[in-house]
């Protein structure tokens, strides 16, 4: 007999929904249906089932070709590299659980690495924000169940967070807000006429690479200043207009993205609309929220900041203290001024989302791709290590876009002699430890770390 698992987590996009249930087959090993999840979220589980899923580790030879190898080989290959590395760069994990950032860790320290994730080129400039000027955010249940007045400001999660809308910000019905949409009144802040933006009641049409502007004619009209008759390209009256919606509200949302951290600004704009929602405070209550993209990429910065004291850019290549100094130690600065000598992309595709001088630089030294399917990273790798898809065939922990954890389940039995992440890192770390001739430190022991399979996911609220 099938069986239908509920309260599966979705390990795409930053929205993390933990409300998926999914119906597989009774030997454990097809996923046959998903339900309650978008477009996205359904093609990933289906994409489990692809019978060309890589299986076995796969090196490049001397002449290009590339050869199957077995996953000990990988292993000694990677542990022996990065070793031999004077400063190697072990960079990504937008999508893998907790546990495999942990145990990454380990393998960072021991060979002096540097330890970046993919904020660097997305919220980092919202983490140098935060640290500056602090963070008035809250749960995503907060949202769904206060929020009168929703502010998107350089995002669009009608595209890139498809359920994002429909379970926090506009239609869901709320503890005090139990008319769903009637009882919202939303705010797009783009320069484009965004699918979100079309939803929205007001819509800001700025131009592109204004927005710190926009931020301070908001702030200075919410002290109660005058401001010219047009600032970034929006007429005096429907900034004022915006402002009074806001300041009548009895409680404001901003929803910001990488059309807030990757315009002219970057972290200054994150910095204005920290303060701006600091400001709004003064008349009702506001909070703030970084739209993570992906299901976990909130997690590094919680892993890393425990370990380390730092999110990102996390230098461990000086052999004492970490070190973190995004434009110094951030992986595409690294990239292009060719200060590393081996890559090792984790659960992202750098090959798509890098530039092209930065790849080029990396490809004059090993490149190693550990991840579960071909992506344009695994191709141009000189070794690439499959594992297991966290959330599908692997459970684990992941933090959900507003830092809340939640634990989420394997659905269906892994590939036969596949690693997680972690596993494969822990034998990476215990090869090196061999190689060197030292103790591996284990603070937990394996049999403690194991996961449990059978929590119940946490609900949002
Ligand atoms: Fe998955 Fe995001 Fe779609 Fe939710 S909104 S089902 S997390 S892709």
């Amino acid at each position: 007999m099938p069986k239908l698992i509920t309260q599966v987590g979705c390990p795409y996009c930053g929205s993390s929904c933990d409300d998926i249930e999914v119906l597989v087959s009774d030997d454990n090993k097809k996923i046959l249906e998903v339900h309650n999840a978008c477009i996205i979220g359904t093609n990933l589980f289906h994409h489990a089932n692809d019978p060309t899923r890589p299986k076995l580790p796969r090196m490049r030879q001397p002449d290009g070709s590339i050869k199957e190898i077995s996953y000990d080989e990988a292993i000694d290959f990677t542990a022996k590299t990065l070793l031999a590395a004077k400063k190697p760069l072990i960079y990504g994990f937008g999508s893998t659980n907790c546990e495999g950032m942990s145990a990454v860790a380990r393998i960072a320290e021991k060979s002096g690495a540097v330890l970046d994730n993919c904020a660097s080129i997305c919220h980092g400039p919202s983490f140098l924000a935060m640290f500056d000027n602090g963070y008035p955010s809250c749960t995503l249940g907060e949202a769904k169940n206060r929020a009168d007045v929703v502010v998107f400001w350089g995002c669009n999660p009608m595209h890139a967070h498809p359920r994002h809308t429909s379970r926090y910000s506009i239609f869901p019905r709320g503890y005090f807000t139990q008319k769903g949409q009637m009882q919202r009144t939303i705010i797009s802040v783009d320069p484009r006429q965004t699918d979100t933006a079309k939803l929205a009641d007001i819509h800001l049409m700025l131009n592109q690479g204004h927005d710190y502007e926009l931020f301070d004619a908001f702030r200075t009209v919410l002290k109660g200043y005058d401001i010219p008759d047009e600032v970034a390209g929006i007429k005096k009256e429907v900034i004022v207009k915006s402002v009074e919606v806001m300041k009548k509200a009895r409680f404001v949302m901003i929803f910001f993205g990488m059309g807030c951290t990757h315009t002219d600004g970057r972290n200054h704009n994150i910095d204005a609309a920290i303060s701006l929602t600091r400001d709004l405070n003064l008349h009702t209550k506001a909070s703030i929220m970084a739209m993570r993209g992906h299901y976990n990429i909130a997690g590094p910065g919680q892993v890393w900041a425990w370990l380390f004291g730092f999110p990102y850019c996390v230098d461990l290549s000086k052999g004492t203290a970490a070190h973190m100094n995004p434009g110094e130690t951030s992986s595409i600065d690294l990239a292009m001024r060719d200060e590393v000598d081996c890559f090792v992309n984790v659960g992202t595709d750098a090959g798509a989302h890098w530039p092209i001088d930065a790849i080029k630089h990396i490809k004059k030294h090993p490149f190693i791709t550990v991840d579960p399917n071909f992506c344009m990273a695994s191709e141009i790798s000189d070794l690439h290590i499959p594992v297991r898809i966290a959330g599908v065939d692997e459970p684990g922990v992941v933090y959900r876009m507003d830092n809340v954890p939640i634990q989420f389940k394997s659905v269906i039995d892994g590939l036969p002699g596949v690693p997680s992440d972690e596993e494969l890192f822990d034998k990476i770390y215990e090869r090196m430890c061999e190689l060197t001739k030292t103790q591996p430190v284990w603070l937990t022991s394996k049999e403690d770390r194991k996961h449990p399979t059978n929590i119940s996911a946490v609900n949002e609220a």
